[in-house]
């Protein structure tokens, strides 16, 4: 075990962190920074934010490059790619490097999370939940996945922030009992598959983060994190982690992931995210924030989530809530656009048509109450109300053309 006075030069700066608590991780800090800086990178401080960082010696960036210290995405000033690469041009690339190595592929789990700390799954190293917290045997080879992944606190800046979704493809290098020496390696692999498909190691950072964490009821996790920007993109993390056990001792997870549709974004350089997820129309016509509702809600139905008042079917019924408004027509050939990308990496319990029904009849409830809410607001029951003076008011009140369209429609159902 190494000695505080040896990892002092190694540890990322930050008031918070008190380095005497952080023990158990001196070995993953010392090992990595050794490979690192053997591989040319440097250990600098941010002038901005005054945390460390890695850079590539010869190019420096001169930041951390994250986005709130680099000021904007600063990969889309490069110019775009004239071959655009595709989803599986990548994919076969991360397969290549990880495959010849022993790496098994492992098949995601149900983004319905039942076993560990969140509602949904929302990353790839809760495929091991069940090992984690109810301590069952581990299988300690190492193991690709490519997981789906649910994050509803990004919410906010979609819309607002480009490059951020709700839901997205994690593409992970998991290992439960990996040692320090491994990991190292792993990282070493992932630069490879980086640098391979094209996009220049001298162009990102590397920022270390030392951190105790809470999962669920589950304390004094603490982690060694990497972050991975390119040029203001933060595209990945590679995270050792140290995980107290009751029944046996504390064990370690080596956690490298990545997003799938940020490494795509970051390789074709599209100027805005949306154009990645597709579909490309209504990326063009900026409708952000309704794609990412229809592609989320698309995952969550599709693997068996219910529109409802439980825990997970209030969360699509709340992010349903951006399409299923009388200004917009539902539009199931996206939920079958979406269905057809999740389905690419996962197997899903319904199928589209049946996925497309519970979201439409989802987006249906809610113009109706929508509908009831505008008559009853205006005082117009149903029952009294003569259609033609309500079509005047109607007229009158600056409703759509397909608000309208709805109120006749449920009028004439009497
Ligand atoms: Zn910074």
């Amino acid at each position: 075990m190494l000695e505080r006075e040896n990892i002092q030069g190694v540890i990322p700066r930050d008031p918070e962190n008190n380095i005497e608590s952080f023990h158990g991780l001196y070995e993953i800090m010392e090992r990595s920074h050794e490979r690192l800086t053997t591989n040319e990178w440097e250990f600098c401080t941010c002038p901005s934010c005054q945390q460390s960082f890695y850079q590539k010696a010869k190019t420096p960036v001169g930041s951390c490059n994250s986005i709130e210290c680099a000021g904007r995405y600063e990969f889309l000033q490069q110019p775009r790619r004239r071959l655009n690469v595709s989803v599986e041009d990548i994919t076969e690339a991360i397969n290549s490097t990880f495959a010849e190595s022993g790496f098994h592929t492992l098949q995601p789990v149900n983004i319905k999370n039942s076993n560990g700390s969140t509602i949904f799954i929302g990353n790839a190293g809760q495929i091991f939940d069940r090992q984690i917290f109810r301590e069952e045997s581990i299988n300690p080879n190492p193991s690709l996945i490519y997981q789906p992944a649910i994050r509803l606190q990004s919410q906010d800046k979609v819309g607002t922030t480009d490059g951020f979704a709700t839901s997205f493809v994690n593409v992970a290098t998991e290992q439960l009992e990996a040692n320090e020496a491994q990991h190292v390696e792993i990282l070493d692999k992932w630069m490879d598959f980086l640098s391979g498909i094209g996009l220049y190691l001298g162009d990102f950072t590397l920022k270390p983060k030392l951190e105790k964490t809470t999962w669920g009821a589950k304390d004094g996790i603490e982690t060694y994190t990497l972050k991975f920007n390119y040029k203001g993109l933060e595209i990945g993390v590679s995270n050792y982690t140290t995980i107290p056990q009751k029944t046996r001792p504390e064990i370690s997870q080596s956690d490298t992931a990545f997003g799938l549709e940020r490494i795509l974004w970051a390789i074709n350089k599209n100027s805005r995210y949306y154009e990645v997820v597709g579909p490309l129309t209504n990326a063009l016509r900026n409708e952000d924030v309704l794609m990412d509702a229809y592609r989320t809600t698309t995952l969550m139905a599709a693997s068996g989530v219910h529109p409802g008042t439980d825990e997970q079917g209030s969360k699509l019924r709340n992010i349903a809530h951006k399409y299923g408004t009388l200004d917009h027509d539902f539009k199931p050939d996206i939920v079958k656009y979406y269905y057809k990308w999740w389905s690419g990496f996962t197997q899903l319990p319904l199928e589209a048509n049946h996925t497309a029904q519970i979201l439409r009849a989802e987006a249906d409830r809610m113009c109706n109450t929508q509908v009831k809410r505008i008559l009853h607001d205006r005082g117009l029951s149903r029952s009294h109300s003569d259609k033609k003076t309500l079509s005047t008011d109607l007229f009158a009140s600056g409703l759509s053309s397909n608000q309208i369209d709805a109120l006749r429609e449920e009028l004439s159902n009497e």
